[in-house]
């Protein structure tokens, strides 16, 4: 069945590599599925070790053209690729609903989010600056430059598959490196239409080159052992990044890791109650509770807690679950059938554990990966769901007396990426913003994510920042350079 794009020639089935559209070894395959369907959209080349190997000689030999431009033709580059993608939004949208399931609306919007960053970059590396030290002697002078890494490697996942790729390819192709991307298997189609885009906007052969494939750990293992690839850049899950960090050492590449998360959202006795609840519903259920910094442990001081958890479940039971592309959808599918298994044990985990299930909505029947908005109460630290990440659409709520008590619980984790929460006191803003040991932090907000802030975490959260002035520090080099001008002629 065709798909429904108006620009049929923005599905790509290949990897690209140094320019071309090409097959996998021996023409191998593999399908990609709409996860509200279970429904087969196309099948996509199946690149491994070989298609990396010949990714990563592209993107080396491609290196000292393309960083020998001025940042300022790269951003010509880059700007022509910002405008193709916000031009073909409405199609890139339908494409990532059909394969990753989010509501039309939500994906829209992460084209305009994704797209963002590409835009942002362009400026940013016109405005890499160096320095000029002071001297410490009258026969010298000391420079400082900052130059591209290199070769960049980047592995995105698929909860948001264009803008994981976006906030890196942008900034490391502005600063002058050259890319192998690896997009998630289960949704290599958006990232396919985007690197079409930018290749219509112009991009040299081997700049920006992209492995689709099935093993992972084969095309990882070729990336990470590469000494022609300088610099990693993941997105995904805490136990890979674990694995690709110590892959990398042997190399000693430089990294950039953003993995999970396990967000607390604190909601304190004199929140104002209209906004806290938005700010819940925002932050839990966007992307069906898919997003890496998704309020995964919902904290709520006990004279609000009744209130609070009366709102949120009139809210939740209004959500209507079904196909991202159908009219009013609020929740789309899951991924895939092994991720609606692993929330409904974290569920099932709790309820055994003594939580309460206030609110279990509907799911549509028949085919299609859906798990029902879940409200739980009386969730504990000991139980996993308020030690593993969810990445589903159920609310944990756990709650706590006092101030102290609510940063010692939300800092009881290993995870270190975003933190909300909802207060009206000044004193408690300053005091609760600088004791949660996380990298971003949202209060009385939840939509804290865009291009001008530096995205990133803390502990084992990651390391590393994507968006804002200091995003492209990931990819640039830093070199002093020592001039000698000699003794000065009077002397
Ligand atoms: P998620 O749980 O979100 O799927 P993963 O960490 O499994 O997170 O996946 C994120 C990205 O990492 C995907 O592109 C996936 O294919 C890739 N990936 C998974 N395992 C490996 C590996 N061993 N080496 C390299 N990449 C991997």
């Amino acid at each position: 069945m065709p798909l429904p794009l108006s620009d049929p020639s923005l599905l790509r089935r290949q990897c690209l590599i140094d320019g071309d559209w090409r097959d996998a070894q021996g023409g191998a395959t593999f399908p990609v599925d709409n996860p509200a369907s279970g429904e087969t959209l196309a099948r996509v080349a199946d690149g491994g070790a070989l298609e990396a190997g010949a990714a990563i000689a592209a993107a080396r030999a491609a290196l000292p053209g393309w960083r020998a431009l001025t940042a300022r033709e790269r951003a010509r580059l880059l700007r022509r690729w910002y405008e193709l993608v916000l031009a073909n939004q409405e199609d890139l949208a339908r494409l990532m609903t059909l394969e990753q399931g989010k509501p039309l609306t939500e994906a829209r919007g992460e084209i305009a989010y994704g797209a963002a960053y590409i835009d942002w970059f362009a400026e940013e590396a016109r405005r890499v600056y160096g320095d000029i030290i002071p001297t410490t002697a009258p026969d010298r002078r000391l420079l400082v430059t900052r130059q591209p890494v290199g070769v960049v490697a980047a592995i995105t996942p698929w909860n948001f598959p264009m803008a994981m790729l976006a906030r890196k390819l942008a900034p490391a192709l502005a600063v002058g490196c050259t890319v192998v991307a690896k997009p998630a298997a289960e949704t290599p189609l958006s990232a396919l239409a985007l690197a079409e885009l930018a290749q219509r906007a112009g991009m040299p052969p081997g700049v920006l080159n992209l492995v689709v494939g099935t093993d992972a750990s084969a095309i990882g293992g070729v990336l990470t052992a590469s000494r022609d690839v300088a610099k990693l850049s993941f997105t995904g899950s805490t136990a890979v990044g674990r694995q690709l960090l110590a892959a990398c050492a042997n190399t000693v590449k430089r990294v950039s890791m953003e993995l999970g998360g396990n967000a607390p959202l604190l909601v304190f006795d004199d929140a104002d109650l209209d906004l806290a609840v938005d700010g819940a519903m925002a932050a839990k259920f966007r992307n069906a509770g898919q997003t890496c910094i998704c309020a995964n442990r919902i904290l709520v001081q006990r004279g609000i807690h009744d209130h609070f958890v009366a709102r949120l479940r009139e809210r939740i039971a209004a959500l209507r679950v079904g196909d991202g592309l159908a009219e009013g959808t609020l929740i789309g599918p899951l991924i895939n059938q092994r991720a609606v298994a692993k929330v409904a044990d974290l569920v099932g985990d709790a309820l055994a554990g003594g939580a309460r299930l206030l609110e279990s909505g509907t799911a549509p029947g028949g085919p299609g990966f859906f798990h029902a908005p879940t409200l739980l109460t009386g969730v504990s630290p000991g139980m996993r769901i308020f030690r593993e990440e969810i990445f589903g659409p159920v609310a944990a709520i756990t709650p706590f007396s006092d101030e102290a008590q609510a940063l010692a619980l939300a800092n009881d984790t290993d995870a270190g990426l975003a933190a909300y929460f909802y207060t009206a006191d000044l004193g408690r803003i300053w005091r609760v913003s600088e004791g949660l040991d996380y990298g971003m932090v949202g209060v009385n907000e939840t939509a804290i994510s865009s291009e001008v802030i530096p995205f990133g975490g803390m502990k084992a959260s990651g390391m590393g920042r994507e968006g804002s002035r200091h995003g492209v520090d990931d990819y640039l080099e830093i070199k002093h350079i020592c001039l000698g001008i000699g003794p000065s002629p009077d002397n």
